[in-house]
């Protein structure tokens, strides 16, 4: 559950007073909340794009390395020089899937920063219509 301070503006994971300047937390789901400004909102979605982008991209390094590890250990069963060739092939695979989990993190974090914008702006128009 995300809470936002009233006075700093800074997100928490919970709790009642704000861990950087004991500001009053609020839920974001609340009123005041919504009347925070944009840039703010911009602000966390960008701070939460980046963040989970940084988890990707250092589980991508895992990635890589499982792909290398098992490809090298599979590639010593064969013969030479196909045992070299397999692992070799292996290590570019492992450096390859890396580099294209790396790429499309990047991209996913700028999409899921757009997109989650779009969406508030929808959400918070259907919101007013339906009140009237
Ligand atoms: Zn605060």
């Amino acid at each position: 559950m995300v809470k936002i301070c009233t006075k700093c503006n800074e997100v928490s994971p919970g709790g009642f007073r704000c861990d950087t300047c004991g500001g009053v937390l609020i839920h974001t789901s609340d009123a005041r909340a919504q009347n925070l400004p944009d840039a703010v909102w911009k602000q966390q979605r960008v701070d939460y794009g980046a963040r989970r982008g940084m988890i990707v991209r250092f589980l991508a390094i895992f990635a890589g390395f499982f792909v290398m590890v098992i490809g090298v250990r599979n590639s010593v069963g064969f013969d030479r020089p196909w045992s070299f060739i397999g692992a070799g092939a292996s290590l570019a695979a492992g450096v390859a899937l890396w580099w294209v989990i790396y790429v499309a993190a990047g991209r996913a974090v700028r999409i899921w920063v757009l997109r989650r914008g779009q969406l508030q702006k929808r959400k918070l128009a259907r919101a007013l219509l339906a009140r009237r």
